[in-house]
């Protein structure tokens, strides 16, 4: 039997985290409940969203890839945890080696920050993907036209969000490569290694997201119900709880699929995963990326599920038991608040202050500096005992955030 860590009046559990962004924030938000302490590492200093959340003092300045600041940010702790992927993996590991509690692992870190090191594990253990070429060269990628077709799309292995670091290309011609390879930020195009790689276009019928949670020694899985992801230029917009449109059985499979690609990365997978993917208009399932944290398509977990996925992932990276994943509502969405056209913090809490009006709507905003047009600044989480009496809010929120209804 597996012994679980307790809540501790005397000592609390010290966590650290890499990155003090919305996802910090939230995670902290969580943590004193808990009896959890936590502190962060965050190049905005006690600028950054979970700053507003902890004491100055339990905020470091500096950058993610920064290793001195990373060893700092790990002295005196129980546990250090990520919110983002794009962090200094060599000191997480090297830190793990003298004895430090890196969860998920350094190694972890290590296999999904790559997306073509990610894609060929996943390949190996047998989850359904799109097919993919490593594209190392230019060459490479009018091979990869020919044998994946066209469109085929270019990704950057490291360091994407967003759908900043992908790039769709139509044509294998010279100069639409070179466009392409530009709009990646590759400057020198003939480069011995480009840092891209290519896969082939799926033309799928929706995205389906599921959170995946973990205990710290991978004893326990669970997984939280699959969602629609719906995106709009490459950012989600729009999430809906349970997903629609897409059969229980589908679902299932979806849920299946995100759990076995999560224990395929081994014990030290611990804590919250966000698994992306793409159901095809054949009804196939195919996974498109994993993130190793709470995410955006999970958030509508604060309000319609037993225990949000913030407080599962602490549970997960702390040793303690995980909660339950289960929804308490009926139907659930979250609408993501991007930065208004004008960029300004006043037109951009329009629709947040509107939803304070609704009967089932929550606030969550993020409360960072520098409001930017398509900036994620906030999102607004609607249940609803019935998908109909849901979709009436939505349909008003739909509006106020400018999305058309399709
Ligand atoms: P995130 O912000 O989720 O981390 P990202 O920048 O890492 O995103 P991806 O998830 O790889 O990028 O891709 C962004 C979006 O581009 C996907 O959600 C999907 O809509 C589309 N997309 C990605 N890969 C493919 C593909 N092979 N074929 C068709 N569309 C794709
Ligand atoms: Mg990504
Ligand atoms: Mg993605």
């Amino acid at each position: 039997m597996a012994t679980f860590r307790e809540i501790s009046d005397t000592s609390p559990i010290r966590v650290a985290c890499v990155g003090g962004g919305q996802l910090g924030r939230m995670m902290a938000l969580e943590a004193p409940r808990l009896g959890i302490q936590m502190k962060f590492l965050d190049p905005g200093g006690v600028k950054c969203p979970a700053a507003q959340i902890v004491p100055s003092s339990s905020i470091i300045e500096g950058g993610l890839k920064d290793g001195d600041k990373i060893r700092e940010l790990s002295k005196s702790v129980d546990v250090v945890t990520v919110e983002i992927e794009h962090v200094d993996v060599e000191t997480l590991e090297a830190l793990e080696k003298e004895g430090v509690n890196v969860q998920p692992s350094g190694q972890v870190l290590r296999t999904i920050q790559d997306k073509l090191v990610q894609k060929t594990h996943f390949q190996s253990h047998g989850i359904e993907l799109p097919p993919f070429a490593d594209t190392p060269s230019k060459d490479a990628i009018k091979q990869a036209a020919v044998t994946l077709g066209l469109p085929l799309m270019l990704k950057s292995r490291k360091g994407g969000y967003d759908g900043r670091g992908n790039a769709v290309l139509k044509t294998s011609e010279d100069a639409d490569i070179e466009a392409a390879l530009a709009s990646l930020g590759c400057k020198d195009t003939s480069a011995p290694d480009l840092g891209v790689y290519a896969e082939g276009w799926i033309d799928f019928d929706c995205e389906v997201a599921v959170m995946v949670v973990r205990s710290a020694n991978g004893s326990e899985t669970s997984s939280y119900p699959a969602v629609n992801a719906i995106q709009q230029n490459s950012i989600c917009r729009v999430v809906l709880a349970p997903a629609r449109n897409v059969s229980l059985e589908r679902r299932e499979i979806c849920e299946r699929l995100a759990k076995k690609a999560i224990e395929s990365l081994g014990a030290k997978a611990s804590g919250v995963f966000g698994v992306e993917l793409f159901v095809t208009n054949d009804g196939k399932v195919m996974l498109n990326e994993v993130a190793p944290r709470p995410h955006n398509t999970g958030h509508y977990t604060q309000d319609a599920c037993v225990i949000s996925q913030f407080e599962n992932h602490l549970r997960g990276v702390c040793g303690m038991k995980l909660g339950s994943t289960k929804m308490v509502v009926e139907a659930a969405a979250m609408v993501n608040v991007l930065g208004a056209p004008s960029g300004t913090s006043e037109d951009t809490l329009k629709s947040s202050n509107a939803a304070l009006a609704m009967p089932t709507a929550v606030v969550h905003w993020y409360g960072k500096q520098g409001c930017r047009a398509g900036r994620k600044m906030g999102h607004i989480n609607l249940t609803g005992s019935s998908q109909a009496e849901l979709d009436g809010c939505l349909s008003e929120l739909f509006a106020l955030e400018g999305i058309p209804v399709s």
